[in-house]
């Protein structure tokens, strides 16, 4: 056997295999660069899905002519220069390996202009063999051509998938980029016919919120229509973005956007922290939307950690879970029944006259806001008082969590003194309540409504009396992992406060001597178990909580009144009022609305009323 150094070429091609998997990967890559340059506008030209061609145009600080050759060499790159450099990284490239390593794989041209240039140049590459950099007009700015991906590397064009499917890829990798950029404006056209614009927005909005046109856009008018805007700060950290309410839901985790430090990412930690905050409220089985920007000092994640950058490692990944998931909770915690809060809503709130039209065009549809009278009940102050009541003083000193501004001041649409789910009328086949509310109709489903009611009630009462824990009669001895006896012994106390009484008696047993009172009739070991994976994954467990949480669900669902039973006006008002003041009661405890309203100006269309 004999020790070779491999060609450079031959060097470049195996780093492709990593960071270049289909031309979305190339596209996104050049149009990171771009914005790494500073451009306000990029042009992406495509043919068939990318694989003839991908070609990226922008207008940012360009490349001089006697660094072309340096852009196209291997670990050579302009945005870090020390290690200290890369823990605090805050451009998108920093690895100086895209170029080369796409330009090994395809048939690629690099020409460029910087502003205190005269002449443009270029320099091309054929299958990794670099030409010679040569005078060719440009304006200010970069324009990178990749075409015939992988025309060398047969394996790999194997791989490739139909026209379709590779568009469709790198579709979605620009919605991503839509979103994490409004700032930027995008023009795509493929096969020579423009597809897609998204118009710069200037500058962010209040500290970089998506305005409501870019949501609609990017994620679709319903996503936009049940969003709330969730924005949050704490120990360093913030989150912002928005949350689709739990009646908006998806089959799968298609409209889930994470942002880093704005940059796309999947993270494991991030994701299980949102499924827990939307647990109690979502149907089992289905997934919620968001678009959530996390924002922290550079130095606290590695986003070393994957050639293409998709996954980061926060180095204190148990506060960021926690942050995550409390913020989110307590932002579910506010989708009352009687509050409609709709990115429209937010747009109005905030900005001149058309954005109004729009919000109250919007109330048609959703569902019209409370009248002027200001109930606000998602203020600010009133989360402040609901998050100190919790206890989470402690991590969360600092303000509340506004998670919406308060409603838009509509002109005043009706009787100023009707609650927002108005007062009842009648009931409808003996499950819907009707009420007239300042708005117009409201409709409630009265089993739906109870249950939630009664559930948050026993969640309270439960909440207040803490886990009480019950002694086996004769204690259990479970075999288990040395890894999960290792964490029990750690996470000892945390158990105790679970209601689990757990001792180590040996490398891989463990004795069980008193479980959670109330849940002492389920399967507790499987539950202790689930308890002890979580621990071990991420440093806590809401495993005994949420099975708990089922059962009071299933005993609120009893409890809750029947179909086909008779309620008096002041009972039905009665729980209209209960809603109102009901965490959650948005949606009953499958994640089914409680409620819906049809404004006025809606009613009227259906009667062609006001034409
Ligand atoms: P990285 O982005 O990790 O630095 P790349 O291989 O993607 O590595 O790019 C190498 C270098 O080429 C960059 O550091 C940058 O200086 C320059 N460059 C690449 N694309 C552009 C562009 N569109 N505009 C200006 N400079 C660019
Ligand atoms: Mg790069």
């Amino acid at each position: 056997m004999t020790i070779k150094q491999l060609p450079d070429i031959l060097i470049n091609q195996i780093a492709a295999g990593e960071v270049v998997e289909r031309p979305a990967s190339v596209v996104k890559e050049l149009v990171e660069n771009a914005l790494d340059a500073g451009a306000s506008r990029v042009d992406i030209d495509l043919e068939e899905g990318g694989v003839r061609l991908i070609r990226i145009r922008d207008n940012g600080g360009g490349i001089g002519a006697d660094e072309l050759p340096l852009a196209l060499s291997r670990h050579a790159t302009s945005k870090i220069a020390s290690l200290d450099d890369l823990e605090g990284v805050a451009t998108l490239g920093f690895r100086g390996e895209a170029l080369p390593s796409i330009a090994s794989v395809s048939r690629f041209s690099l020409s460029s202009r910087c502003e205190d240039s005269a002449h443009g140049s270029v320099l091309e590459v054929e299958g990794g063999r670099v030409g010679d950099v040569e005078p060719r007009p440009h304006p200010q700015g970069t324009t990178v051509e990749v075409r015939d991906l992988f025309f060398n590397v047969p394996a790999r064009r194997k791989f490739l998938r139909a026209e379709r499917t590779e568009l469709g890829h790198i579709e979605e990798w620009l919605r991503q980029l839509a979103l994490a950029r409004p700032d930027v404006e995008l023009r795509v056209t493929h096969n020579g016919k423009p597809t897609r614009r998204w118009k710069g927005e200037g500058s962010l909005l209040d500290g970089g919120a998506l305005s409501d046109v870019r949501l609609n856009e990017t994620l679709g008018e319903e996503f936009a229509r049940n969003a709330l805007r969730v924005d949050h700060a704490a120990a360093g950290l913030r989150l912002h973005g928005w949350i689709a309410q739990p009646a908006y839901n998806r089959a799968s985790t298609d409209q889930q956007y994470l942002f880093v430090n704005g940059r796309a990412v999947r993270d494991r930690s991030v994701a299980h922290a949102v499924k827990q905050a939307y647990s109690d409220v979502l149907f089992h089985g289905r997934h919620p939307a968001y678009v959530l920007f996390l924002e922290l000092d550079p130095r606290r994640v590695d986003v070393n950690v994957h050639p293409a950058k998709h996954e980061v490692r926060f180095r204190d990944a148990r506060l960021i879970h926690d942050f995550v998931y409390r913020t989110l909770h307590e932002a579910l915690a506010g989708t009352r029944a009687g509050i409609v809060q709709s990115v429209a809503a937010v747009a109005a709130a905030g900005t001149g006259e058309a954005a109004l039209a729009g919000a109250v065009a919007n109330a048609a549809t959703a569902g019209a806001m409370p009248a002027s009278t200001g109930y606000m009940p998602q203020s600010p102050l009133g989360l402040q008082v609901a998050e100190t009541r919790a206890g989470y003083a402690a991590l969360y000193g600092g303000r509340g969590i506004d998670t919406a501004s308060p409603p838009p001041q509509l002109p005043d649409s009706g009787d100023a003194t009707l609650p927002p789910l108005g007062y009842a009328l009648a009931q409808l086949h003996g499950i819907y309540i009707l009420a007239e509310s300042a708005e117009g109709l409201v409709v409630v489903d009265m089993h739906a409504a109870h249950e939630r009611i009664g559930y948050e009630k026993l969640k309270s009462a439960h909440d207040g009396a803490g886990l009480s824990t019950q002694p086996l009669l004769v204690p259990a001895t479970l075999a288990v992992s040395e890894r999960e006896a290792d964490v029990a012994e750690r996470e000892a106390a945390t158990l105790a406060e679970l209601g689990f009484e757990v001792t180590r008696s040996g490398p891989q047993s463990l004795t069980l001597r008193s479980v959670p009172a109330l849940l002492a009739h389920g399967d507790v070991e499987a539950l202790l178990r689930d308890v002890l994976a979580d621990l071990r994954e991420h440093g806590e467990s809401r495993r005994v909580a949420a099975a708990r949480d089922e059962l009071l669900a299933t005993m609120a669902c009893h409890g809750a009144v029947r179909a086909n039973r008779r309620l008096t006006l002041p009972e039905m008002n009665a729980l209209l009022r209960e809603m109102e003041a009901t965490e959650r009661s948005g949606q009953c405890n499958h994640g089914r609305p409680t409620w819906t309203r049809f404004g006025l100006p809606e009613i009227d269309r259906w009667f062609l009323r006001g034409r």
